[in-house]
């Protein structure tokens, strides 16, 4: 495995939570705190990457993780550089590692990279030079460690004692990295109760998510629940649908209305990570009802990436 933290304990990488024990977690989390000031700003802009260079390689599509990134990287005053999949080099046949060898040759000192396939940020992040540091921006079903951590800050913003909590995911948990990271930042802060909900082909196999418990059935999955995470299905993960219920049948069993809300605890908080297919995993009701948090966890995304970005850059080489 990468070693995502230099001998004098900065963040060098950030690949997955995983390894991350508690007071790493929440250091990070207290940082991200430090950017969000009041409901309609985030904290001025700080030099702290003044004359670094920030690299976005998305080779799968993003809108919020995307943008959250650049915004962050430019709120630490980076200069920042976007590759998409389809107009970089790598549609001419150039390799991912080329690609990011070509940059490392213009000095870039971050790369955030988004793949469709598993293993590829740890991969590159074992081929970049010492100094220089690889945000993981969501690495196909296995991690999105940025996302799991606005998750976690979004959940201690409105119920601080995570240990008592009972958080319920719904939906296509067994091809989901934003469910994975949940997990994994949840167990490191000791969630109360974890529930994985959802029909039985998108549950995922039984020795994942140490401790979970699984409901193939929403309404006892929801009871009593502190937290709903819904989820999108990812049919572009699946390689047969077979099984896998139309938008229709889907919304019918587990789609997430204002009546079946009931089931759980009265000041439940509702989250998604977006994008949303609203009338199939939730209603726009509850979409854009007084539980939710979904325009919240999206904001907390900037402070995060900040704080992430703003870390890492007390490890990189060199003055800018
Ligand atoms: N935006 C999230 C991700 O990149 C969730 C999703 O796409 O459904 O994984």
């Amino acid at each position: 495995m990468i070693e995502q933290f230099n001998r004098d304990g900065t963040l060098r990488h950030l690949i997955t939570l995983a390894n991350l024990n508690r007071t790493q977690l929440n250091a990070l989390l207290d940082h991200a705190e430090t950017y969000l000031v009041g409901h309609a700003h985030y904290a001025p802009r700080e030099p702290r990457l003044l004359g670094r260079t920030v690299a976005l390689l998305f080779f799968e599509p993003s809108t919020r993780t995307r943008v959250s990134f650049h915004l962050a990287a430019t709120r630490l005053s980076a200069d920042v550089v976007t590759l998409d999949g389809d107009a970089s080099s790598r549609v001419k046949g150039e390799t991912l590692l080329d690609t990011v060898r070509t940059l490392e040759a213009m000095h870039t000192d971050v790369f955030v990279v988004r793949t469709a396939e598993a293993g590829i940020p740890a991969l590159l992040a074992g081929h970049i030079g010492r100094g220089k540091a690889l945000i993981n921006a969501g690495e196909a079903h296995c991690e999105h460690p940025t996302q799991g951590l606005l998750d976690v800050l979004t959940i201690r913003q409105h119920k601080p004692d995570i240990r008592n909590l009972c958080v319920a995911i719904v939906g296509d948990i067994r091809h989901s990295r934003v469910a994975r990271s949940a997990a994994q930042a949840l167990g490191i802060l000791d969630v109360g109760e974890l529930r994985l909900v959802g029909p039985e082909p998108l549950l995922p196999d039984t020795n994942e998510f140490d401790g979970a418990v699984r409901y193939a059935e929403l309404e006892p999955g929801l009871r009593d629940a502190d937290v709903i995470m819904a989820l999108r299905i990812q049919r572009e993960r699946m390689r047969k649908e077979a099984g896998i219920p139309s938008n229709d049948a889907y919304f019918k069993r587990f789609g997430l209305t204002a009546e079946r809300l009931k089931a759980a605890r009265g000041d439940v908080i509702v989250m998604h990570p977006g994008p949303i297919n609203r009338e199939v995993e939730i209603s726009s009701a509850v979409a854009d009802g007084p539980h939710s948090v979904i325009g919240r966890q999206v904001t907390n995304g900037v402070a995060v990436r900040m704080a992430v970005l703003a870390r890492i850059a007390e490890g990189l080489s060199g003055t800018p």
